[in-house]
């Protein structure tokens, strides 16, 4: 089985980017700006924001990170978003999520510019992926593609059963898997908390992409041989973190699978990144 290394990819990933920052600082170019904002004190959120801005940094980005009360007010959120909306030196704006209760998460992630929202959460954003059009997209599910480019496993013609549909990953996820090219063409299927029979499809995937936040969920029982295991879970349990996927049992099954953690996590930051540049190139 091989081990799809989320790590190592999302460091080339790091790497390629940190290159064209650097040249585009050696020709005399401002570095392209990520504003990140963290309401309250979410402990999951605060290592995640520490993160993004470790690796901004890595990358030459000039990173600003607003921490802000939980008692902040939606009209203050508001204000900052539209000022930040205005800043020529910020390229993309990250609000951190979830927001404390009484906060409109919804209301205030369409606030963000479209040409800005690095997350791909914005509905012009979600929209144009749904069209196919370009756009920037949602950084998880864009990192599960690139790490399926990367070993190249293309799913043309392949059966892609994507467990979980939220708008964060599983809904982005099967558009890109069900739009064009060798990393898409697949025939999706969708199957979340409704589903009465999960086991019934997953037997039947080439791919099986998990993002539903259960504990090793998927056994072996549910995959046959040489199916592809991309799993997105991040569960906090008492013997550490886990993914969605039984690791060490479907090990013997799978044909290639992702660690977690190790695997779709790194490469959702690389794609932070990646989406911060592209935006930068968009609005110069
Ligand atoms: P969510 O809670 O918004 O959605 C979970 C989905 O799973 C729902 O669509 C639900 O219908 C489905 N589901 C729940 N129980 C199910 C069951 N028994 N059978 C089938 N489907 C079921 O979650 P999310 O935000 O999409 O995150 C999912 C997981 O991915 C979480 O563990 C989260 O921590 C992780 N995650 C990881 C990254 C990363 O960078 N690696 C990014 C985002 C989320």
């Amino acid at each position: 089985m091989i081990i799809l290394d989320g790590k190592a990819t999302a460091k080339k990933i790091r790497a390629k980017v940190a290159e064209q920052v650097s040249g585009l600082l050696a020709e005399g170019m401002r570095a392209p700006g990520l504003a990140v904002i963290l309401v309250g004190d979410d402990p999951a959120s605060q290592v995640y924001v520490a993160n993004k801005e470790r690796a901004c940094k890595e990358a030459g980005f000039i990173s600003e990170t607003f921490r802000l009360a939980a008692s902040t007010s939606q009209a203050e959120l508001e204000a900052l978003i539209l000022k930040l909306n205005a800043r020529s030196d910020i390229d993309g704006i990250l609000l951190q999520l979830p927001l404390p209760r009484g906060l409109d998460s919804d209301y205030l992630l369409a606030l963000i510019s479209p040409e800005k929202d690095v997350d791909g959460f914005h509905p012009v954003n979600m929209g144009r992926l749904a069209l196919g059009l370009p756009g920037l997209r949602p950084c998880t599910p864009a990192g599960v593609i690139e790490l399926l480019k990367e070993y190249d496993l293309k799913t043309v013609g392949k059966h892609a059963v994507v467990v979980g549909r939220s708008n964060i990953v599983g809904k982005p996820l099967a558009m890109l898997l069900a739009g064009p090219g060798d990393f898409g063409n697949a025939t999706v299927t969708v199957c979340h908390s409704k589903t009465p029979d999960l086991s019934a499809v997953t037997r039947q995937a080439d791919f099986i992409f998990l993002a539903i936040g259960r504990p090793r969920l998927l056994g072996p029982e549910m995959v046959r041989p040489g199916t592809v295991i991309i799993d997105v879970g991040i569960n906090r349990t008492e013997q550490g973190l886990c993914g969605d996927a039984d690791f060490e049992a479907l090990c013997k099954i799978a044909s290639a699978m992702t660690p977690a953690p190790g695997g779709v996590g790194p490469m959702t930051i690389a794609m932070l990144l990646s989406n911060t540049f592209q935006a930068y190139q968009t609005r110069n």
